[in-house]
């Protein structure tokens, strides 16, 4: 019902909506009204309210709430139950134990802060309270197993895609990072529990480095990592980049499920490769290999040309990608 009165007033920008028209739309006392408001300032809404002519809604909180993101959002089912906190160790953690407990396919986990986020192979991820999108996907797909590793392409493509509405152009180094300017803005790490033949869940996590400044990020990752903020010198709105990518992410996702097929995925991730075409180093575990990137095919392989001419398709999750000399 709160979310009601928000949705009326949001859709009534710069008017006041009389408390007399609010109670009989949705069919509840005036006095109710006023508590769904008084709870809504609560919750860093800045709303106005005068006698005789209703409540405005002045401002809303720069927060990752399901309010907030809805307003931008048209999935069928992805993010349409989102689960938002204040700070939690790892979005990828909660959603695992939310999802066991039967949490829904499109369920999203979205907190404000990250006190312990992980990146690939148990590595620390930065996640700063209010500067980043920090959010987890719930998945529940009839896939086999090794088909897995395809939602990382498809949560890729999505990322690029939503930031592209926005008007900035980022590419991804195959197969989990979003890079601006050779700088990491997002990382993407998929997880999954289940059996040799059934999947109980996969987990996508996001995180995206929206409005992180150049004092959060710490020395030791600043010559990879940055922010949308830093790159393009704009405020990003967190709330218009969960929502895009979220838009994204459920057609790509879709597609998947339908045809069993990610060329849609790959087509995006090939387009806006930041590997294709150069020369890389392959690290898997000891050994390291240098060749030239030359293609995604429809799995998503990352297809390389050794020195000896012949190529061969790299299969993600195994190895790390870097530049010859540095990150990229
Ligand atoms: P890669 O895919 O490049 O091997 P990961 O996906 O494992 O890297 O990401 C973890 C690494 O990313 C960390 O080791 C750290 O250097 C870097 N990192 C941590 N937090 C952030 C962040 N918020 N933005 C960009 N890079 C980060």
């Amino acid at each position: 019902m709160k979310e009601d009165v928000l949705l009326i007033l949001k859709s009534n920008p710069e008017t006041y909506v009389s408390g007399q028209y609010l109670s009989s739309v949705l069919n509840v006392s005036r006095t109710a009204i006023w508590k769904y408001i008084n709870s809504l300032k609560e919750n860093g809404y800045i709303i106005e309210s005068a006698s005789k002519k209703g409540y405005m809604l002045i401002s809303s909180p720069d927060l990752l709430t399901s309010d907030e993101i809805n307003t931008f959002l048209d999935t069928k089912y992805v993010g349409r139950r989102i689960i938002h906190f204040d700070t939690i160790e790892s979005t990828n953690n909660t959603a695992k134990e939310l999802a066991a407990k039967g949490a829904k396919d499109g369920t999203v986990i979205i907190s404000e802060e990250q006190t312990s986020g992980k990146g690939r192979l148990g590595r620390q991820w930065l996640a700063p309270k209010y500067k980043g999108v920090w959010m987890s996907i719930i998945l529940k797909p009839e896939i086999n197993p090794v088909d897995v590793p395809k939602i990382t392409h498809i949560s890729a493509a999505a990322v690029v895609s939503g930031l592209m509405e926005l008007n900035i152009k980022a590419h991804i180094k195959w197969p989990n990072d979003i890079i601006i300017n050779n700088k990491k803005i997002c990382g993407i790490l998929t997880e999954m529990s289940g059996e040799i033949n059934r999947i109980s869940y996969v987990i996508v996590g996001i995180g995206i480095n929206a409005n992180l400044e150049l004092d959060d990020i710490p020395k030791g990752i600043s010559e990879k990592a940055s922010s949308l903020l830093i790159e393009t010198g704009r405020k990003i709105d967190r709330k218009e980049v969960a929502a895009k990518v979220l838009n994204n992410f459920e057609i790509l996702y879709q597609n998947f499920i339908e045809t069993g097929m990610i060329n849609h995925s790959i087509k995006i991730c090939r387009e806006n490769s930041l590997l294709i075409g150069k020369n890389i180093k392959i690290i898997n575990g000891q050994e390291e290999k240098i060749a030239r990137a030359v293609d995604i095919n429809n799995k998503g392989e990352l297809i390389v040309e050794l020195g000896d001419g012949h190529s061969e398709p790299i299969i993600s999750g195994e190895v790390s990608i870097r530049g010859l000399n540095g990150y990229i």
